[in-house]
């Protein structure tokens, strides 16, 4: 029987398998004229279910073409210019190009000795986010698995500060606007900080959080005789693109000797902007800093990083084995990542970000970045003249919240219903994808731009789409009611 084994004798096989491999990936996007086809769950499931799994095919091709079938002919395709849906971007080939190697040479970077030159690529990186943001000559981070657990290894840190000077758990508070990202509720829960840890700041009408609530909500918790652990702004919120007052934030952080976290998910592209930066400004102030390449560098899942001020909280996420990271190894300077790390085996993903600016460059990334944060500015204004629509926020980033409103008056719960209806059947027609949220107690649509290829035309296109789709359920509905 053949090695399915990549080896020293296996060289050419490998190589004409992931050709095959590319090949289908290659004609299926050279191809694909919607961004989904519309497939249902009842439609996918049986024939995901029917395939057997104790019954290999022995054959890559056979292999290849049922996956054609399951998988590549009936996905979601991010690089369609009517995908507007989630933070999820088109790729870049150079990025790509870095998964493939990184995954065939699989190197791990919690240690050195798993990794050599990847631990130092990777480290390089940090350095390089960190010297954008301005964090200073102490600052230090490591590579993650996404914005959750850059931003549950900020909140671990903040925590351990807040321990080392004295601070019992059940008192520390957090503080988030209420269009922070849910990932720091589950953060505190899961650092047994207790439901009420996270105090909610209101936002301002555009998204941003009021910093004269959170200068009184900071001060209630010192009435209270409980510590205010960290502050988290949000540069670039999920569901606005809402950049909170950095500036003012991190005044309120240092009066209050409070832990400044900046969660970047989003807005991390900016760090390449040579045109839109200032918008971030502030950012440099903070104590820890998460990023998601993933979102706004144009890179594949996954690829993010927390970053940090001072180098030595990263100690707290630090333990020693024998087995992979004895004490000694300190003293020898020895660089293991596993040390500032919450996982231990993890990929190299920071060589995709590598591959990327050492074939584009920083400046292109970030003129990507601009290019949809610009065609956001359009959008807003066809659907600000737009009578059908009623649009909320004028985007600092690239996201675009909206709803459709009929001409005649019409209940307010039916309106919602009509978005509804219009996002889900617009997704299954597969013509475009787009996101909902809620604003207030009301239903709205959303548009994540993140494909620099996306148009006007495109927008409005779908927009078209969405009021037909809207219309259509209003119509029925009067129908059945009349
Ligand atoms: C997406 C996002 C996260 C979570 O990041 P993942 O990579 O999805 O885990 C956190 N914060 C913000 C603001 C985000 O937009």
């Amino acid at each position: 029987m053949r090695s399915h084994l990549l080896n020293d004798t296996t060289a050419e096989r490998y190589r004409s398998s992931v050709t095959e491999g590319v090949e289908r990936v290659a004609a299926r996007i050279a191809t694909t004229s919607r961004p989904f086809t519309g497939i249902s769950v009842d439609d996918l499931a049986p024939r995901i279910e029917a395939v057997d799994l104790d019954e290999p095919l022995h054959d890559t091709i056979a292999a290849l073409d049922e996956l054609d079938e399951l998988y590549l002919r009936d996905a979601v395709y991010f690089h369609h210019p009517r995908y507007l849906a989630h933070l999820n971007c088109p790729v870049v080939i150079p990025a790509v190009l870095g998964e493939a190697v990184l995954s065939a040479v699989n190197s791990s970077l919690d240690t050195w000795d798993q990794s050599a030159g990847g631990t130092l690529i990777e480290r390089r990186l940090i350095d390089w986010t960190a010297e954008r943001i301005g964090l200073g000559p102490a600052a230090d981070g490591v590579f993650t698995s996404g914005g959750s657990q850059s931003n549950l290894q900020a909140m671990l840190l903040a925590r351990e500060e807040a321990a080392k000077a004295g601070k019992p758990a059940d008192q520390l508070r957090i503080f988030a606007s209420e269009v922070g990202h849910f990932s720091i509720q589950k953060a505190a829960t899961l650092l047994g900080l207790g439901e009420d840890a996270v105090i909610v700041i209101p936002t301002d009408h555009n998204k941003r959080m009021q910093t004269v609530a959170l200068a009184h909500e900071l001060e209630r918790c010192l009435d209270d005789d409980l510590t205010p652990m960290a502050v988290v702004a949000t540069a670039g919120t999920t569901d606005f693109g809402s950049i909170d007052p950095l500036p003012e934030i991190a005044e309120l952080c240092e009066q209050y000797g409070t832990w400044m976290h900046v969660d970047a998910a989003y807005g991390c592209g900016l760090l390449a902007s040579l045109k839109n930066r200032h918008l971030i400004d502030g950012i440099e102030r903070a104590d820890s800093v998460t990023v998601d390449y993933h979102k706004s560098f144009f890179q594949p899942v996954s690829s993010s990083a927390v970053l940090v001020r001072d180098r030595a909280t990263l100690s707290h996420a630090t333990y020693h084995a024998e087995y992979l990271n004895p004490r000694r190894m300190v003293q020898e300077r020895i660089p293991n990542q596993v040390d500032k790390s919450l996982q231990t085996t993890r990929r190299f993903d920071a060589l995709k970000l590598w591959m990327t600016l050492r074939v584009m460059g920083a400046d292109a990334i970030g003129e990507l970045f601009d290019s949809v944060c610009d065609m956001a500015d359009d959008g807003w204004r066809l659907l600000a003249a737009d009578p059908r629509y009623d649009v909320v926020v004028e985007p600092q980033l690239s996201t675009l919240v909206f709803r459709y409103i009929p001409e005649s008056i019409c209940d307010p719960s039916a309106i919602d219903r009509a978005n509804l209806y219009a996002r889900k059947a617009l997704f299954a027609s597969g013509d475009a994808v787009v996101a909902g949220t809620k604003v207030g107690e009301r239903q709205y649509l959303k548009f994540t731009l993140l494909n620099p290829e996306t148009t006007v035309a495109d927008i409005t296109a779908v927009l078209d789409l969405i009021a037909g789709h809207a219309e259509q359920y209003l119509g029925e509905t009067l129908d059945r009611a009349s």
